[in-house]
């Protein structure tokens, strides 16, 4: 079997230097074929800015790090994990909540202008349903969020409840109404809602399972979409989502078999990447 080189990028990759397999985990994705990732800060609660901005820097050293000692490269996203201001929203309640979220929004913002980091991320909504006067706050934080993803020039990275064609509407609109280009938008842990009328502009970073991927491809000929595992170098929780090697096995077994064309390769492995956070 002959296997071309293509780029192969995964786009929702955590790894950390106490995780599960730390470095490691970036030597077996590029081992497999991987060559670029977005490597996304873990949460970690802080309960001050302070704390928030020191748990960033430590991600960007560990980014820098991968960097360093691998051959890989390395997108870094950091911002506030929607669960993080709800947790301080139980204790001191929601005005403190918001305005540390928005205090973290704005250290993600700098770090990106900055150049440490890439983009802001993952951020947004819980993957729950939670009373509608807390997704009001979400909202809200969001659009604060991507208006300084607008100002600073990055992308923003989406974490939310399932998303159906009618979500990506949602954050359409608002990233409309923050001046956002919609293709700066990343929904991050999504389907196959590659289609113009599913994606609805934003761009979806897709869950690596056949059963994603393969309509992903039939549908979206030109490769507008990423890949991601969401590995979370979890030793307690290994695999929990998918191996770290799993994009590249799986875009290589499928430009062998012919399911995926060497022209999308390059459009999920480096031209999107690239578009979204630079070259
Ligand atoms: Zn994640």
């Amino acid at each position: 079997m002959t296997t071309l080189a293509v780029p192969i990028h995964d786009n929702h990759f955590h790894c950390k230097p106490d995780g599960w397999k730390g470095l490691g985990a970036v030597r077996e994705f590029m081992a497999a074929g991987g060559t670029s990732i977005a490597h996304v800060r873990l949460p970690s609660y802080p309960t001050t800015v302070a704390a928030f901005e020191q748990s960033c820097r430590d991600h960007l050293a560990f980014s820098e790090r991968i960097r360093k000692e691998t051959d890989c490269r390395v997108w870094s996203a950091v911002g506030p994990y929607p669960l993080e201001p709800m947790r301080i929203a139980e204790t001191q309640g929601w005005d403190a909540a918001m305005a540390f979220a928005r205090g973290c929004y704005d250290v993600a913002a700098r770090l990106c202008e900055g150049g440490l980091a890439h983009c802001i991320g993952e951020v947004g909504r819980a993957h729950f349903d939670v009373p509608a006067e807390v997704q009001a706050r979400h909202n809200d934080l969001l659009s604060y969020g991507m208006g300084l993803a607008k100002d600073a020039g990055v992308p923003i990275m989406l974490h939310t409840e399932h998303a159906e064609a009618a979500t990506m509407a949602e954050f359409a609109a608002m990233a409309d109404q923050a001046g956002l280009r919609r293709e700066r938008v990343i929904k991050h842990y999504c389907g196959p809602l590659v289609a113009e009328g599913e994606a609805h502009g934003l761009l979806p970073s897709i869950i690596c399972g056949r059963s994603n991927l393969r309509p992903a491809l039939q549908k979206s000929p030109e490769g507008r979409f990423v890949l991601e595992t969401d590995y979370i170098d979890e030793p307690t929780r290994p695999n929990v989502v998918m191996p770290c090697d799993t994009v590249p096995k799986r875009v290589k077994g499928m430009l062998a078999n012919g399911e995926m064309a060497e022209r999308q390769a390059w459009s999920i492995g480096q031209e999107w990447p690239e578009r979204l956070y630079g070259a």
